[in-house]
């Protein structure tokens, strides 16, 4: 059972935790808990960060973003043992789950369960402070990367071999897009992994993109359900699960976007063999990811290049750029963060023709430009004026029939 920030950001929310856990002692499971820091937590402790060096050294940044993490699941095992279960909190280091030393957003590599499985042996429940890993050779604390306590829950489920892994929060299930953006939003039963790993990576921040791969690979099933539901009487949320285990399968099955987009557009770039190469090894060397390609090509030989990046990688681009202009050969660079990445989602795209074209259609009636398009086997995505994403979203939403009744 994994519980999100919102879920843990009272002692009173922290006590209907403990209801949902035991209702699920209860049924005879043993259980351990994953939980995040309270909501708003984290935030605080990144800006703390940053208010006390912008370049801060990210092994740092780690000890204390991890923090949140430790209130919390303290808090649940006090909780539990006051309700009459017995249990017993484990910080990162202490399960222990090895990461590598990708500070900041670290990958988990092994999770050693033999601790928690003894606590089990003694009645006990495992309460597991998310987010949070060890490096083994330096000894110190590292930290998943952003919503990175769905990865220790479903990587923890994995490694205990748990039966299910169930990700409380504040939504009932996967919905068809933000429920929070389109009121019409339709709450899915089940989701395949390949399209769930697409909606968590091009912005439907429900799980974190690296959970899906993990629950992917290790098959392990997983249920997005509410905390706020009724302990006594729970609804089921959506299964995450293969493919071939849905039946009504759609063309169009969720809508995602994102703002943390930003545009680079390089003018008359020379065009001719190596260009896009010298354009892109530097961003690549420097970590940064480009993800929309556009290139147009004039009659004199020269070519408008534009690309997208991560808003939060947009300045160091830029910088990167205008320090191998001469050598690339460009006459100017313009740029924007005012811009959103639109995105629909469908295994039933690989079989069907014309689902992007029907959207272009739709967005173009609506006055909404398109600056750039991508397409793949089971998605297309538009990138357009950050104003317009709401708009976009639900034109979508509504054009593919995934409007609630
Ligand atoms: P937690 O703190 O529990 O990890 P998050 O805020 O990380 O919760 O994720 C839950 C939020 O994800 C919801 O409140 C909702 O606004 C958002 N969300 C975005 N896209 C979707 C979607 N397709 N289905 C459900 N929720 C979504
Ligand atoms: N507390 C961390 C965050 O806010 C991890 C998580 O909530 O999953 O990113
Ligand atoms: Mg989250």
């Amino acid at each position: 059972m994994k519980f999100g920030g919102t879920s843990v950001a009272t002692v009173e929310r922290i006590r209907n935790v403990a209801r949902h856990v035991k209702r699920e002692l209860a049924a005879g499971n043993e259980v351990a808990v994953v939980v995040s820091a309270m909501a708003g937590k984290t935030n605080e402790l990144v800006a703390w960060c940053k208010e006390t060096s912008p370049l801060y050294d990210q092994r740092e940044y780690d000890a204390v973003v991890a923090s949140g993490e430790q209130v919390t699941a303290g808090l649940l095992a006090i909780a539990l043992q006051e309700m009459g279960a017995p249990a017993r909190s484990w910080l990162g280091w202490q399960a222990p789950i090895h990461t590598n030393d990708t500070h900041g957003s670290a990958r988990i590599e092994s999770i050693e369960g033999a601790g928690i499985i003894e606590g089990f042996k003694r009645g006990e429940v495992a309460v597991v402070a998310g987010f949070q890993g060890l490096h083994k050779e330096s000894g110190r604390i590292t930290t998943l990367g952003r919503g990175g306590s769905d990865t220790s829950a479903v990587a923890l489920a994995a490694a205990i071999k748990a039966d299910r892994c169930d990700i409380y929060t504040d939504v009932d299930g996967v919905y068809s897009t933000d429920p929070r953006v389109v009121p019409k939003a339709r709450r899915m039963e089940r989701i395949a992994f390949e399209e769930m790993l697409e909606m968590a990576s091009l912005g439907a921040k429900v799980l974190q993109v690296r959970s899906v791969e993990v629950a992917m690979v290790h098959k392990v099933p997983t249920f997005v359900r509410s905390s706020f539901d009724d302990p006594a009487n729970p609804g089921a949320g959506t299964l995450i699960c293969n493919e071939e285990d849905i039946v009504e399968a759609q063309v169009v099955t969720g809508i995602a976007f994102s703002r943390d987009e930003a545009q680079i557009t390089l003018r008359r770039v020379a065009d001719k063999p190596g260009v896009a190469a010298a354009v892109f090894m530097p961003l690549a060397e420097a970590g940064i990811n480009v993800d929309m390609i556009v290139q147009v090509v004039s009659e004199d030989g020269n070519t408008d290049m534009t690309f997208t990046v991560g808003s939060a990688d947009y300045e160091r681009a830029f910088a990167i750029l205008e320090k191998i202009k001469d050598d690339i050969g460009f006459s100017s660079m313009a740029g924007a963060k005012d811009v959103a990445k639109v995105s629909a989602i469908g295994i039933g795209m690989r079989s069907h023709a014309g689902v992007a074209a029907r959207a272009f259609r739709a967005l173009s009636e609506k006055g909404v430009n398109i600056r750039a398009i991508t397409t793949s086997e089971i998605k297309f995505s538009v990138l357009i004026d950050e104003a317009y994403t709401e708009l976009a979203v639900r034109t979508l939403h509504t054009l593919y029939g995934l409007d609630a009744a």
